[in-house]
This record gives C-alpha cells, sequence and structure tokens, in this order.
C-alpha cells in the first residue's frame, strides 16, 4: 500500500533536513509521498521538488502558516498551493521580518529573567529558515543556558511561559484566504494543540477544509473524534509526522503515515476548486 507523511519541516524553517537528506529519508522509511509544509515560507518547495525529481517520491507543495486567535497561536496548513504567486510572496516576505522582530522582543525577555543571549547566536543557527522559537530552543542549549530543547519550552519559551511572544500578524480567516487565493486546501494542524475543541466549527466557519486526523500527539480517541468531526462537517482527512530532523530528534520521518488515498481525496478536492 503506498502511504504519506504530509506535515514535514526542512532548513527552510525550523527542520534540519536540506532537501536531499529530505527525499532520502522519505525513500528510506517507505514513504511514496510526502508534503513540506515550513513555517511561513514556501522557499523550501522548489529545492524539495528538485531533489524528489527521478527518485520515486511525490511531493505535494505546502506550506504551514501560523496566525493569531483569541491570544492563542494557532497553525493551518495549506496545500497545493501556487508557490509561485506574487501575492503570496508578498506577503510571506512580510511575515519573515515580522519573525525577525519577535526574535529580538524574546531575547529582551530572556533578558529580563536574568538570561543573557544574543540574537545573532539565533539567527546563526537558522540561516536561511524562517525564525522562530525551535532556533533560539537550539541556540540555548549551544549557548550552555539549558540542558535541552525542551527545558528551553518548558521554563522560558514554551506557550504562556515568561519569555514567550504571541505578536504574529495574521488571523485565521486571512490565512485561510489567503491559502484559497492561491489554489490551496486550508486544513487544521495537530488540532490538539488548540485546547478549545469548540474552535474548531469556528474555523469550519472560516473556510478550513480539513482536519490533521493522524498526528504522533493525537490518541486513537482523539482519532476517533476528529474522524467523526470530520464526517460531520464533510472536511478532509489529513495526517502527518510534523517531524524537525534532529531539532527534535524523537520525531521521525514516517512515524506517522497515511493511507494515499487520503492524498487522493485531496487532490479531488483541488481539482474541483
Ligand atoms: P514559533 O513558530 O516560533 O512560535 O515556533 C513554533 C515551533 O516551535 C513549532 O512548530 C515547533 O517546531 C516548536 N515547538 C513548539 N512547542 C514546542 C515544545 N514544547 N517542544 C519542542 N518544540 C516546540
Ligand atoms: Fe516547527
Ligand atoms: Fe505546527
Ligand atoms: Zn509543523
Amino acid at each position: 500500500m503506498k502511504l504519506a507523511d504530509l506535515h514535514l519541516h526542512t532548513i527552510f524553517s525550523d527542520g534540519t533536513y536540506t532537501p536531499q537528506e529530505l527525499i532520502e529519508e522519505a525513500k528510506r522509511v517507505g514513504l511514496s509521498c510526502i508534503a513540506i509544509v515550513d513555517h511561513d515560507t514556501v522557499s523550501g518547495i522548489e529545492p524539495v521538488l528538485e531533489a524528489a525529481r527521478s527518485e520515486g517520491v511525490e511531493v505535494l507543495p505546502g506550506i504551514e502558516m501560523t496566525v493569531e486567535y483569541d491570544g492563542l497561536e494557532i497553525h493551518i496548513l495549506g496545500y497545493f498551493i501556487d508557490y509561485k504567486n506574487k501575492d503570496l510572496i508578498e506577503k510571506l516576505c512580510d511575515l519573515k521580518k515580522n519573525r525577525i522582530e519577535r526574535i529580538y522582543k524574546i531575547v529582551d525577555k530572556l533578558k529580563d529573567m536574568g538570561i543573557r543571549l544574543e540574537a545573532e547566536a539565533i539567527f546563526d543557527i537558522a540561516k536561511q529558515g524562517t525564525v522562530g522559537r525551535l532556533h533560539v530552543a537550539r541556540a540555548m542549549v549551544k549557548g550552555g543556558l539549558v540542558n535541552s530543547t525542551s527545558e528551553a519550552f518548558g521554563k522560558y519559551i514554551g506557550d504562556k511561559c515568561p519569555a514567550y511572544v504571541l505578536g504574529f500578524k495574521l488571523s485565521p480567516y486571512e490565512a485561510i484566504k489567503l491559502i484559497k487565493d492561491v489554489g490551496g486546501i486550508p486544513v487544521l494542524a495537530h488540532p490538539y494543540s488548540l485546547s478549545r475543541n469548540e474552535l474548531i466549527p469556528k474555523f469550519i466557519e472560516y473556510g478550513i477544509m480539513g482536519l490533521e486526523v493522524y498526528y504522533p500527539e493525537h490518541t486513537r480517541t482523539k482519532i476517533n473524534s476528529y474522524l467523526a468531526l470530520a464526517k460531520k462537517y464533510n472536511l478532509l482527512v489529513t495526517g502527518g509526522s510534523d517531524c524537525h530532523g534532529s531539532a527534535k530528534p524523537e520525531v521521525k520521518i514516517g512515524s506517522v503515515k497515511i493511507p494515499y488515498r487520503l492524498v487522493e481525496k485531496l487532490k479531488e478536492a483541488k481539482d474541483k476548486f
């Protein structure tokens, strides 16, 4: 049976796999199809498509967009976006700058807590990638300020922690519209992280077309409840590992594998657009 992992990150956001490594790893674990969904960027799509050429792994172009809603950080996936669209690229350029400014704010908050970390140390790790908290956590480990990235999230930069900065520009409605405007299918990422289940119908109202039902943190009970919701609201079903390479070594590529018929359903929805 053909299997897919539709949630993968690369060096173009906060993952550590280069396009070539991503394709090699996908083949090694027996995936027929993968989706690249880097945070707020499409820069990695073409290089991954190029690396996959004649390697026998199908690559779906995608993105994972961060939005802010009611004080919460929420992630929305977009599959089959036209990643060459000028308006999209311009918007993403804005978001990239916004993320850089956010790093300086995080650094200031850490300083208030007596933690000295230079913003440059974070940018050095992120390199060309859209910079985010996983880079902050890695810089803290490298600087000997914490023993692990989990400790960095647990004590300092995790949601609701003292050095956490929200500050994302897009609302769910705007991100969903942006994805749809460039022919993409918006899917609510890892719904367990929403903490408030009643938000799901709200996002459906905003135009979400799918739910990321299969995800490492989703228990069988959660999966069943999301499947029931998907059925009730006629939503597409997706899934993936959210692998970030060695930045999160415990989350392996292909640790969530979904049947290819779910990819076919996505494609049918795309064709009806
Ligand atoms: P950001 O987009 O900068 O807010 O960072 C979000 C990213 O941080 C997620 O995509 C994960 O890669 C990572 N992340 C969030 N929470 C944790 C956590 N508790 N442990 C490890 N990584 C996390
Ligand atoms: Fe990430
Ligand atoms: Fe996410
Ligand atoms: Zn992700």
